[in-house]
């Protein structure tokens, strides 16, 4: 069943219409979650492919501080070594991955720096 089936099935399909239109992410996700299709897929609805590993909200082009962490095993020699690739807002991350004795640091990533 396509997911506009699904929708309709639920009789959700109208409200779902108008919360895509209103850019209602919350709405979205509940439906979504309500006919057993992955809440995340809002953000791709919305046009924001990217989920921030630590909010769960979307990551727009707007957020020009956002972060691509690739993580893989500190161990593995492999050219070709097992990774897994993150999104995070730049805030999400600077919170949660406050470190014992450094932090990460905005300027680093900023796209303005990179211009000058
Ligand atoms: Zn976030």
């Amino acid at each position: 069943m396509t997911l506009n089936e699904r929708l309709f099935a639920a009789g959700l399909l109208p409200a779902f219409d108008e919360a895509l239109a209103s850019r209602d992410r919350v709405a979205l996700a509940e439906m979504l979650t309500a006919v057993d299709t992955n809440p995340g897929l809002a953000n791709a609805l919305l046009g924001e492919g990217y989920e921030c590993w630590f909010c769960g909200s979307g990551i727009s082009r707007e957020h020009t501080d956002a972060l691509h962490l690739g993580l893989s095993n500190l161990w593995n020699d492999a050219i070709a070594a097992p990774t897994q690739t993150i999104y995070a807002h730049f805030d999400c991350a600077h919170k949660r991955m406050r470190g014992a004795k450094m932090e990460i640091e905005r300027e680093t990533f900023s796209l303005d720096e990179a211009d000058t």
